[in-house]
């Protein structure tokens, strides 16, 4: 996409969301709670990015946030949940004021941006609060008998095995392409699922053919959080070698968006508002935007953890590229070329099955460590200062 379209759907987005469906609120949409004993999250949905800075950390039991850039139209008020009584979002300049009434002497843990991506269409702005020590009341045990605030669900990361069937890929000296793609798929399986930290998917779990589109549409699907494709390299020279991970180029991007819509209805399957195609389409194009610096993101940890664990990489290792298996515009995806199958050490590296789960260990750890920071990585774009200093 070229930086004149972009500016282009940038104005768009302005002007289309104003008389739109969430224009009576102006940009603060919602503000939402989740809560147990001692936490609370408190999600401010909104339609444009912000930069939130605290005016007040707790003092006289209340937290006080100015969001910048954000009219909060008429203003919203209403009961809370958990450590929060009340909330109230008023306008102070061009500003919004987020004002939240303690229920219980509170402070800020932590407080990100989270941009549109994973299956939401809009900017969500996340505080989350913890209760001070100082129990009210008789002698609170010290383990809560109610978990601390956890996702319902724990990350579906689904595993591509390339190839399979009639398809065997490139073929080195002793195996194919997809005996090593599903061997390794295999084994990322099992690393992921000792952690006990996630559900796990494979597109195929024997040599069998699967459709490229079909592979995609199983992630979407499942709602996956994280769908990795692996591959094995060829090349005509043996000696090159090394692992690569590619993301979606921009010109992929493009063609995701020119097969998503050829269906009636994917403007459900993205949970968009669907009232308005015009619309609809500027924020697939934006959703697109946001899963693709997430898959960036997870590409740079992967290469990271690839790189740590002496795993021999490609001198330019980190490749956009307009794949077909990248292609679905909400789940964050990369493809990873584990080696050169044409290489001899390359081949022993994807053969071996000890340097094969050193190889899935080194990619489960990136793997975990995309999912224990997203939020913090996220929270760089924001330049927002350390929770209770302005
Ligand atoms: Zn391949």
């Amino acid at each position: 996409m070229t930086a004149l379209a972009f500016v282009v759907i940038c104005a768009c987005v302005l002007f289309a969301t104003r008389g739109f469906a969430w224009g009576a609120q102006g940009d603060v949409l919602a503000v939402r709670f989740g809560a147990d004993r001692d936490r609370t999250r408190v999600v401010i949905d909104l339609d444009k990015s912000t930069q939130g800075r605290v005016i007040n950390a707790g003092d006289g039991g209340r937290i006080t946030l100015a969001l910048a850039g954000v009219a909060p139209g008429r203003g919203l008020n209403g009961g809370g949940s958990g450590l929060v009584r009340a909330y109230q979002v008023t306008a102070v300049g061009g500003a919004s004021r987020v004002e939240l009434e303690l229920a219980r002497d509170s402070q800020i843990e932590r407080r990100f941006l989270l941009p549109p991506g994973d299956g939401v269409a809009h900017y969500r702005y996340v505080v989350d609060l913890k209760a001070n020590g100082g129990a009210v009341g008789p002698a609170a045990p010290r383990v809560s008998p109610t978990p601390a605030p956890r996702r319902a669900e724990k990350p579906l990361v689904v595993i591509d095995a390339g190839h399979g069937g009639r398809d065997p890929g490139a073929s080195g000296a002793k195996v194919s392409e997809s005996e090593v793609t599903l061997a390794a798929a295999l084994t990322l399986k099992a690393e992921l699922e000792r952690t006990g930290r996630y559900r796990v998917l494979l597109t195929r779990e024997t040599n069998t053919y699967v459709d490229l589109y079909r592979r995609v549409a199983i992630a979407r699907r499942a709602d996956a959080d994280l769908f990795i494709s692996l591959h094995a390299d060829a090349g005509t020279d043996p000696a090159v070698r090394g692992a690569s991970v590619y993301t979606l180029s921009e010109q992929g991007a493009g063609r995701a968006v020119r097969e998503f819509t050829r269906s009636d209805n994917w403007h459900r399957e993205l949970h968009l508002p669907g009232r308005d195609p015009s619309v609809d389409r500027i924020l697939l194009d934006m959703t697109q935007r946001a899963t693709q610096n997430r898959s960036a993101q997870f590409a740079r940890v992967l290469l990271t953890h690839l790189e740590a664990s002496d795993h021999p990489l490609l001198r330019r290792s980190h490749r956009d590229a307009g794949l077909a298996v990248l292609l679905a515009p909400d789940v964050p995806a990369v493809l990873l070329e584990m080696g050169f199958i044409t290489n001899p050490e390359d081949e022993r590296l994807l053969t071996d099955e000890r340097a094969r789960r050193r190889l899935m260990r080194s990619v489960a750890d990136g793997i975990d460590r995309y999912f224990r920071e997203p939020a913090a990585a996220l929270v760089t774009a924001s330049t927002d200062g350390p929770a209770g200093q302005p």
